[in-house]
């Protein structure tokens, strides 16, 4: 027997239930431990950041990484399953400090580093526990309990190694230069931590007058939306090729610029170069004895403000250059918190922002503002922390990528990415990436292993080992390989002998993800260490170990990894950056990767825009299965919009799929029907239409291998709709009366097929194909989990293309019979079919089944008018400028019917796709037409007719009132009808429709018989 099923699933509880069966039963360690020993499938988790609890964001990518580890741990890969956690770095301290209410690094560095590191340490710790959590409740097998955790001394150590290799290359350089910065971070942010964080702002837009010293009466005006840069102003720049002209005032601006406007004089920039002009702040200490000139710069455009742009090199980084060019001073206005230096006077102290209005109304008294206004435009901020950046020259630590750039691009051309247009997107970075600045002045981070000697050698340290060797003091008290503790153990300079402190600043984070293709697979590690990974802070959080160099060859590079598209600059880039380093070739062989998610009208998600879902929301209303569906439905071309809405529409896709296997079960249970997972293929004769479903589902297992081989779980998930809709629609459908007494055939080809779709969509649906797969096979594997992945079949073409064409006519011939406005229970005397092939022929009894007419011809379709349309997106790219005469001469009706659903139009042959048709029938006729397809609908109705769409109308009010009384679906019954007529015409098939043993006269009534 099996287990009676509800009307419908409930998601949660049976997931809830589910999780616990697993546990109680140990299905994962069961599967792990068949699959050991089998072929290798490398996957490499990227870690999320343990800084929050559970974000549907993180689970979609938690997601597609556990329906490809099932998929293959079916098709018995062993595979390692390590989850990681990504544990340093700005994001975690920055939401400390909210915690804390500290507002600047003076005020962390009053707290205590060693409990601010603590208290960081305490954030990991607490969200790691809920991120576990959070996977788990998603359905996402791992091995809990020895992630990874990027803080781990061990990890650190593979950096430090790291960098003492690109150190003896030569590549690791200190950079004085001008880069984004943020001052509320007090640190400069990288090149590919920029990535989608501009935004609209509105900032002062402010024309400021530059008076020439030798031409007395006249100035130059520059423009500016950066007031604070004003006061470190050395220049101003012209293109040397533009026209220059003087306004009547004395005003020199781009002529082109003005158009309207009328000029004293007009010189090329050429000209002005060299002119010595008053700075507006020359009064400040800092700028005073600075000599402030006209310089030329061929990339100043005409586009924008006055032609003549405000040079401040200690401001920005195109200014920085041209300071080197032109041998400018370079003044540095503000500190690492963006606020003045003291000796800018009045402005000591004031932040880049606070500083804006004092510094319009210093112009303005000076005589020297033309005008100031606001201007709207897109303005990085910190990823962070939201603080608009600045430009701030800073010594930072940098990789030159210069060497490696051309190793890197061929690194990435042995990758196989999909979408397949993400390797261009990774190329064309590696092709404009700059030099990679790895420093942030912060706490809590990677500590950069680089001891730079007052001799002038850098000394770089490349293990915990080698430190311990060369430390002077402090090393017995070194808790974890970390701010501060590491701090407090200088070395010996091994070039001088002097005693070196290490720098105070920590790495970038990204660091810490690229290096885990080699830290947590053992890579060079000379023995395997038993929890060799959990060391330092990673200590009681993890028992991973550090495997040894054969594990590694074993295990890399990655066969797959799995990311959103962001990370192609993120940990795509620094893992190929470092594995290129290394050991010269890709971490990975295969990626895919997926677009943004927004919320299900398309808007972002945001905490304070109410539209934000919960994890715990989305498992407890719609749950994991159907986040699971939603978030595999989608091609990762295209941005997933995620909620409620398209959730519930998922759940009732779904309940097709459950009502199916109810059926089964319900008729199952009454007929006695014991199936045998030894005999899973029906083994007795049977119909065609039990043929065509074992081959439909051997095509359905052809067609998800084949996704997610292809990695595409869209493809799996579309290629299982459609099934359920042929199993239900049709299948069923056609066979309902079969199983209302033992059709053995019917019963064996139902199960067949429903075991084998559990089977394939087990990785997408884990919990209900679970669920089901307990319920349906009760002697063979005991979890659809632990179920080998299903052979794929040759399966009969021949016999699938001709029920998809019958199914087709069936569809066309219901919306024929939908735009006559007659009701299903109408009966239909003819219907006409016009271009379906010759193997279609054999079916017509179905079809006049299925659309309730009596009789079906195949030939010519008369219609009284035929439209024909182009598809624009389909045959604009095609015809390109012919579109419109092709539009025309069809508007005008001039083409040519072809065979197959083509036409010919003006030399051009347009296929069925290409075209919409509307075909109008004649009078007394509804047509509907299709890709080569049309079917006519003969809508003339007599007495007949009308009778038998009232036993049509009876035999179904009876069977609601039989379901309605609470009947058992075999349960006989004595009917009383008041239709005489309907009685004595169709006594026989009253009883048989509705399993009356008698039918009577009299007021509507029935009775258990
Ligand atoms: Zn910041
Ligand atoms: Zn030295």
């Amino acid at each position: 027997m099996f287990a009676q099923l509800p009307d419908k699933p409930d998601h949660p509880a049976l997931e809830l239930e589910m999780l616990d069966v697993w546990e109680r039963e140990q299905t994962f360690e069961q599967l792990r431990a068949r699959n050991r020993g089998g072929p290798a499938w490398s996957f490499v988790d990227g870690p999320v950041t343990a800084n929050k609890s559970l974000a549907v964001h993180t689970a979609w990518g938690r997601t597609l990484k556990d329906v490809f580890q099932r998929y293959k741990a079916m098709r018995g890969f062993d595979q390692r399953y390590q989850n990681g956690y990504d544990c340093q770095g700005l994001w975690i301290e920055v939401g400390v400090e909210r915690e804390l209410g500290l507002n600047s690094k003076r005020e962390i560095e009053e707290f205590g580093l060693e409990e601010f590191a603590r208290r960081c340490r305490d954030v990991v710790v607490r969200s790691s526990t809920e991120l576990t959590r959070g996977s788990q409740r998603l359905g996402q097998w791992m091995d809990w309990g020895n992630d990874y955790f990027t803080f781990s001394d061990t990890n650190i150590e593979y950096i430090w190694k790291f960098l003492k290799r690109v150190h003896e290359q030569g590549w690791l350089y200190l950079g004085h230069r001008s880069t984004e910065w943020c001052p509320r971070c007090g640190t400069s942010i990288s090149q590919h931590e920029l990535t989608g964080s501009y935004v609209d702002r509105a900032d002062p837009s402010l024309y400021v007058r530059f008076p020439l010293l030798d031409r007395p009466g006249e100035s130059v005006v520059v423009w500016t939306t950066t007031p604070w840069t004003l006061p470190a102003n050395v220049a101003a720049a012209v293109n040397p090729e533009a026209d220059y002209g003087r306004r009547l005032n004395g005003e020199w601006v781009a002529a082109p610029r003005y158009p309207d406007e009328r000029f004293g004089e007009i010189l090329k920039g050429a000209d002005l170069v060299g002119w010595r002009y008053r700075g507006p702040f020359d009064a400040l200490p800092a700028a005073s004895g600075v000599e402030h000139r006209v310089i030329p710069w061929d990339e100043v455009t005409l586009d924008e403000g006055t032609g003549i742009v405000h040079i401040a090199p200690g401001c920005g980084r195109e200014d920085f250059e041209l300071s080197r060019v032109n041998d400018l001073p370079v003044i540095t206005p503000v500190d690492e918190a963006g606020r003045f230096y003291d000796d800018f006077g009045w402005l000591h102290g004031l932040s880049t922002v606070e500083s804006a209005e004092q510094i319009i109304g210093h112009l303005e008294e000076q005589g020297t503002l033309v005008e100031a206004g606001l201007y709207e435009h897109r303005y990085p901020e910190c990823w962070r922390c939201h603080t608009p950046l600045i430009f701030r020259i800073a010594d930072d630590w940098f990789i030159s990528v210069e060497e490696l750039r051309p190793r890197l691009i061929d690194a990435n051309a042995t990758v196989e990415w999909v979408p397949a247009y993400f390797e261009k997107r990774m190329e064309d970075w590696l092709r404009n990436m700059g030099d990679w600045n790895i420093s942030r002045r912060r706490y809590y981070g990677l500590p950069l292993p680089l001891y730079p000697c007052s001799c002038g050698h850098l000394n770089v340290i490349g293990s915990k080992g080698e430190l311990r060797e060369r430390a002077l003091e402090g090393f017995d008290q070194l808790q974890e390989l970390r701010r501060p503790w590491v701090d407090r153990v200088p070395i010996r300079c091994e070039q001088c002998g002097e005693r070196v402190e290490r720098i105070p600043e920590v790495g970038d984070v990204w660091l810490d993800a690229g290096i885990v293709p080699f830290s947590t697979l053992g890579w060079e590690s000379r023995e395997w260490v038993n929890e060799g990974y959990a060391t330092g802070a990673a200590k009681g959080l993890t028992k991973a170990d550090l495997p040894d160099h054969a594990y590694w060859e074993t295990w890399f590079p990655a066969d797959w990894v799995s990311e959103m598209r962001e990370q192609i600059r993120l940990w795509f880039y620094s893992q190929l950056f470092m594995s290129v380093v290394l050991v010269g070739r890709a971490p990975f062989r295969r990626v895919l990767g997926y677009e943004k998610m927004f919320d299900e009208n398309g808007r972002e998600m945001h905490g304070s825009w109410g539209n934000m879902i919960n994890a715990e929301d989305a498992f407890a209303q719609m749950g994991a299965d159907v986040m699971r569906w939603q978030y595999c439905q989608q091609p990762p071309t295209q941005d997933l919009w995620f909620g409620f809405g398209p959730a519930h529409e998922i759940k009732r896709r779904l309940l097709t799929f459950w009502h199916s296997v109810k059926f089964l079960v319900d008729y199952g249970n009454i007929e006695g029907f014991a199936p045998s997972w030894a005999k899973l293929e029906p083994d007795v004769e049977l119909r065609p239409l039990d043929r065509w479903l074992v081959a439909r589902t051997q095509q359905l297992v052809a067609e998800a291998t084949d996704g997610y081989e292809a990695t595409l779980t869209v493809d799996v998930v579309r290629a299982f709709e459609a099934f359920v809709d042929d199993v239900s629609n049709w299948y069923i459908r056609r066979s309902r009366r079969r199983f209302y007494s033992f059709d053995e055939a019917a019963f064996r080809a139902l199960w067949f097929a429903l075991v084998q779709s559990l089977r394939v969509i087990a990785p997408v649906m884990p919990f209900l194909a679970d669920h089901l797969w307990r319920n349906l096979v009760r002697d063979g594997p005991a979890s659809v989990h632990l179920a080998p992945w299903p052979e794929a079949v040759e399966a009969d073409a021949q016999l699938l293309a001709e029920i998809a064409e019958v199914r087709r006519v069936v569809e066309l011939g219901r919306q024929a019979r939908s735009s006559s406005q007659l009701k299903l229970r109408q009966p239909l005397r003819r219907l006409v079919v016009a271009g379906a092939s010759t193997v279609a022929h054999g079916h017509a009894d179905e079809i006049a089944d299925e659309l309730r007419v009596k009789e079906v011809e195949f030939g010519e379709v008369e219609a009284s008018e035929l439209r024909v349309k182009p598809n624009l997106p389909v045959l604009g790219p095609k015809l390109g400028a012919a579109l419109r005469d092709v539009r025309e001469r069809l508007a005008r009706g001039e083409f040519e019917e072809l065979d197959g659903g083509k036409f010919a139009v003006d030399g051009h042959v347009l296929e069925p796709h290409e075209v919409l048709v509307e075909r109008v029938g004649r009078e007394g006729w509804a047509v509907a037409s299709d890709a080569g397809l049309t079917v006519a609908l003969d809508t003339a109705i007599d007495d007949e007719l009308l009778l038998e769409a009232r036993l049509l109308d009876r035999v179904h009010e009876v069977n609601v009132l039989r379901r309605e009384t609470g009947l058992q679906l075999t349960d006989r019954i004595r009917l009383w009808l008041p239709d005489e007529d309907l009685i004595e015409r169709y006594r026989d098939r009253i009883a048989q429709e509705t399993l009356a043993l008698e039918v009577l006269p009299g007021p509507l009534r029935i009775e258990k018989a």
